[in-house]
């Protein structure tokens, strides 16, 4: 039967009734299933009170705690779509989403609600804020767990109705509302399922941000789905990770390629038994076989990736816990089901690709968004009338079916009628004991070829290593194409929220 995004997620939320289903890393407040179950209906009541209604638009302006899922389904359950919104937006850039979104409501926590009450101001149309936790002057989640008022019964079309409009990373261009049905989101969870498949005594680590597809689905609906425990960091910091994996005795962590970074070579890692972890899953942005390859070793533990995008629900790959000890290195999994794949030629998108040739992936299938919001234009250059989308990624697969991400096609830096993926130096240049991090562009020289142009974080160790170094180490390491012809220094290297590079803000920095 197909239901509504709330309803398959806590389909099984009585019979795991007093299993925590969240618990705040920090200071250790436990949300039960049955309180889960039972709150997000009391909340979801007081917003149809409050005069939220079916088609609405709701911003949830919110780092992860453990009021987020229940914010969240509440909602939906009134029939609202769920704009999820940076906690660190601007009030300008909140502002920018409530208006692409016609946002009517938002739902905060009180150290961002200046903000949110900045961005409603200088947006226009919402009609009220609400707060998780208790603040003056605003009702809060808290208030709303005592309203009596008869649960909304919303009619709610699976297939149609929008549960979910994320905004894209950004990475490329502007950030992008993507329309999801509450269809398209069930069914990439009951596709990827079976690749990790979780239950109760299974505890998942959400530092990952809720907001992003990626925490949404690996670590909010697809974990509460199952009956595990989510624990819950609002923020990322290497040693209060480590400590919460510790102390919590997490079993399976999802992270983006800098934490996998960091698990591979930062020295506080041996500090931390981290004994109870079953295994790893990075995704989200291109991750070197070598560094996966590293962290695995160090930890003892089976790493696999997987691959997707908002525009996707966001799952297409993964590597299925089951094989993840023998999957081909740098893999980023198999196609899950029901989802058809191709590979075809950058000149020509009508020509498919034999295995092992690289080319732009194509996908079909259920879980392709329903739009970009107001972008008809955007989403036809997406989507092309045969129903497939066109991702913007370079891969290959192999005999087996096993999926290679190179990079995005406009990362590609074409040097005298050659390609040259940017992911691949970054992750060359991390092998490099001196260097901490890096990021790859492309730059135009004095004679109008593009180059490639590192930006290299130095290991505070290898303070005097220098330009020349790096660009022979690079140069010893691959074709003369290949070669880094620049270096700059910096102190950190720009990312987004879900961990990808924002390679536009080094090219706007010089
Ligand atoms: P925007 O579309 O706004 O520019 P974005 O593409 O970064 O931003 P997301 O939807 O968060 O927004 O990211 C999807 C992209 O992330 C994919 O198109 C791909 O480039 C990258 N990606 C995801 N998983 C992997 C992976 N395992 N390996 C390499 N790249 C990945
Ligand atoms: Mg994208």
């Amino acid at each position: 039967v197909e239901v509504p995004i709330h309803d398959a997620v806590l389909a099984r939320a009585a019979e795991f009734g007093d299993i925590p289903a969240l618990i705040d890393g920090t200071d250790g407040t436990t949300l039960t299933y049955e309180q889960v179950d039972r709150f997000h209906r009391r909340v979801a009541a007081a917003l149809a009170e409050a005069g939220v209604r079916k088609g609405d638009v709701l911003a949830l302006h919110s780092p992860n705690t453990v009021a987020f899922p229940t914010a969240f389904y509440a909602a939906t359950r009134a029939g609202a779509t769920v704009t999820t919104v940076h906690p660190l937006a601007t009030a300008d850039e909140f502002a920018k989403q409530l208006r692409d979104s016609a946002a009517r409501w938002i739902v905060t926590v009180s150290p961002l609600l200046n903000t949110a009450r900045r961005a409603a101001e200088l947006a226009g149309g919402v009609r009220e804020i609400f707060v998780c936790d208790s603040a003056t002057g605003h009702r809060s989640l808290i208030d709303m767990l005592a309203c009596t008022a008869p649960e909304p019964q919303v009619a709610i079309d699976p297939a149609e109705d929008v549960a979910a409009l994320p905004y894209s990373s950004g990475t490329t261009g502007i950030p992008k509302g993507v329309m999801l049905t509450h269809r398209q989101i069930a069914t990439n969870l009951a596709q990827l399922h079976p690749a990790v498949p979780a239950g109760p005594g299974d505890r998942v680590l959400a530092v990952l941000p809720f907001f992003h597809i990626y925490g949404l689905t690996a670590l909010m609906n697809a974990p509460l789905r199952q009956g595990a425990t989510v624990v819950v960091l609002s923020r990322f910091d290497l040693e209060q990770f480590l400590a919460a994996v510790q102390n919590h005795r997490i079993t399976a962590l999802y992270v983006a390629p800098p934490i996998v970074l960091a698990l591979a070579k930062h020295p506080a890692v041996a500090q931390y038994d981290l004994s109870s972890l079953k295994y790893i899953i990075s995704a989200a942005a291109p991750l070197d076989a070598r560094l996966a390859a590293a962290c695995s070793q160090r930890l003892g533990l089976p790493l696999g990736q997987a691959y997707g995008m908002t525009e996707l629900s966001p799952g297409t790959h993964v590597v299925p816990l089951d094989a993840m000890g023998d999957a081909p290195p740098g893999t980023v999994g198999k196609l899950v089901a029901g989802t058809e794949m191709r590979i075809v030629s950058l000149d020509d998108p009508d020509k498919d690709l034999p295995s092992g040739e690289s080319g732009e992936i194509l996908i079909r299938g259920p879980q392709i968004m329903k739009g970009y919001l107001g972008r008809p234009d955007a989403t036809a250059a997406m989507i092309d009338p045969d129903g497939w989308l066109h991702t913007g990624d370079v891969g290959h697969v192999d005999d087996a079916g096993w999926l290679f991400v190179v990079d995005r096609v406009k990362e590609l830096i074409k040097y005298k009628g050659f390609q040259v993926a940017p992911a691949e130096l970054e992750a060359l240049l991390l092998t490099h004991p001196g260097i901490a991090d890096a990021a790859v562009i492309g730059r135009y020289d004095a004679d109008g070829s593009e180059v490639p142009h590192a930006y290299v974080v130095r290991q505070p160790s290898a303070a005097d290593l220098t330009e020349a170094e790096i660009m022979m180490y690079v140069a010893e390491r691959v074709a003369p194409y290949k070669r880094i012809r620049h270096v700059t220094f910096i102190v950190g290297v720009p990312r987004a929220a879900s961990g990808k590079i924002l390679r536009r803000r080094l090219r706007e920095s010089t």
